[in-house]
């Protein structure tokens, strides 16, 4: 089986860490390929070398000196050269880079921080360095052209004898211009490399060990999750609790290539598995995870005998995009709706949307409702399950928490409820403590 291993900027941060990047890939020979971010934070207070080219590139933008700051960075790398012991010229390969800086463009300027941690890794690893700029292909739109990207990728292949290092984060425009993903985008990189050369599976090394089942701010050690499907973990993702970055997964889930998210600073540790479908255990937690989030605003709207005209919701609906604000709920009564959606989105324009849907829809009254916390209750082991919810909500109910919505998702794998920001915290706790390790037996 070959594996693809994406490793992330603290994976890669300093030399320590390419010494435990070196002991994972060279543990299990199937690890034919890599891919790393640029290197990343060593401590908290420290900088991702992205952010730093990113701040290189205000600087030429404002025309201020950016030579120590050019500095800072190539330090990091001599670094990690001289304590490793390596090569690649990288006081040299700088000095050009620096030289020049001013007739490159912003995306290349940032793509150097993946292509010098590449050069390194390649050199340390004994493993050919393929460019991604040669490799990685866009189309004219911006999106990526799977065909000639998997053309060149196994080009590339035969070149190196099926073993390389490629740079995350960046790819080739039609024109042969440097250009970058999304930030957190090295994990589309192994994405699209093991969707083209058709992967066993696609590792993407981190600093946790994969997903918890809540959030361990809030809840003293969550379990992990060890496996989840891609649907799953769209709407814990969406819901706050992030690992991976969310378009990473659609090149390998139209092909069914599991994603394993493993920590690097603890490789024996299982990780989440993410694929298409889950359920390979007689045993299995009848919830996958919760997540949630704060401050949703309610717009509530009533209208005398709305509920014999059409065209009322739809009406408010356009408002919004009007606004460009996406809508996240809309929970109706018979002559009511409210529309959640996202405090932050509505911050600046909540007064003219409420005047425009007065205007406009004429309803007898509207409010304004803030402070509205979203808990997303995810498992694919609730569904067609009797009684979850209710036992969901009277859990709640016993703890004295008030539900202000309910939504539940039209394949029953997740369950939103609404509550007071204030309730956020204990709502989740309260949740965990009676299903967190709740398991369902399923027949087999
Ligand atoms: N280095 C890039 C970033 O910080 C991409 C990545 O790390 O995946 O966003």
């Amino acid at each position: 089986m070959i594996k693809v291993a994406k490793f992330g900027g603290s994976s890669v941060a300093d030399a320590e860490q390419f010494k435990k990047v070196h002991a994972i890939v060279k543990a299990d020979p199937e690890r034919t390929y890599v891919v790393v971010s640029a290197s990343g934070k060593r401590s908290s207070s420290d900088n991702k070398i992205t952010d730093l080219l990113l701040l290189v590139n205000a600087h030429i933008q404002y025309g201020v000196d950016c030579s120590g700051l050019l500095a800072t960075i190539e330090q990091r790398y001599l670094d990690i050269a001289l304590e490793l012991g390596l090569k690649f010229p990288v006081g040299e390969e700088f000095a050009r880079f620096a030289e020049n800086i001013k007739s490159y463009s912003p995306d290349f300027i940032v793509s150097r921080g993946e292509w010098f941690t590449a050069q390194l890794m390649a050199e340390y690893l004994d493993m050919p360095f393929v460019d991604s700029a040669d490799v990685v292909m866009f189309h004219h739109d911006g999106t990526i052209d799977m065909e000639r990207t998997q053309i060149r990728l196994r080009e590339a292949i035969i070149h190196t004898g099926g073993s390389f290092v490629l740079p995350g984060f960046y790819g080739s425009t039609v024109d042969g211009q440097i250009k970058l993903f999304k930030r957190g985008g090295g994990d589309i990189t192994g994405a699209i490399l093991a969707r083209c050369i058709d992967a066993g599976i696609y590792e993407n090394w981190t600093d946790v060990s994969g997903f918890l089942a809540a959030d361990p701010r809030i809840v003293d050690k969550p379990r992990g999750i060890h496996r989840i499907t891609f649907e799953e973990m769209r709407e814990l993702s969406y819901m706050g609790a992030s690992v991976l970055q969310e378009e990473a997964i659609f090149p390998v889930r139209e092909v069914n290539i599991p994603i394993q998210i493993k920590n690097t600073n603890a490789p024996d540790e299982f990780g989440t598995i993410i694929r298409e479908t889950a359920n390979e255990h007689a045993r299995e937690h009848l919830i996958t995870g919760i997540a949630g989030k704060k401050d949703f605003v309610g717009i509530y709207v009533q209208r005398a005998h709305m509920s014999n005209e059409v065209g009322r919701v739809r009406r408010a609906l356009s408002i919004l995009e009007r606004y460009g604000v996406s809508v996240e709920h809309i929970p109706t009564g018979v002559d009511s709706f409210s529309i959640v959606v996202n405090g932050a989105d509505v911050k600046d324009s909540i007064y003219s949307i409420v005047a425009d849907i007065q205007r406009d829809l004429e309803p007898d009254t509207i409010n304004v409702l803030p402070g509205l916390a979203l808990i997303s209750v995810v498992g694919r082991n609730m569904s067609r399950r009797v009684g979850t919810s209710g036992q969901i909500f009277g859990a709640l109910g016993e703890a004295g928490i008030n539900i202000r919505m309910i939504t539940q998702s039209s394949q029953e794998i997740s369950i939103i409820v609404g509550v007071q920001n204030e309730d956020f915290e204990k709502a989740i706790r309260v949740i965990y403590e009676r299903f967190g390790d709740a398991v369902v037996v399923r027949e087999r």
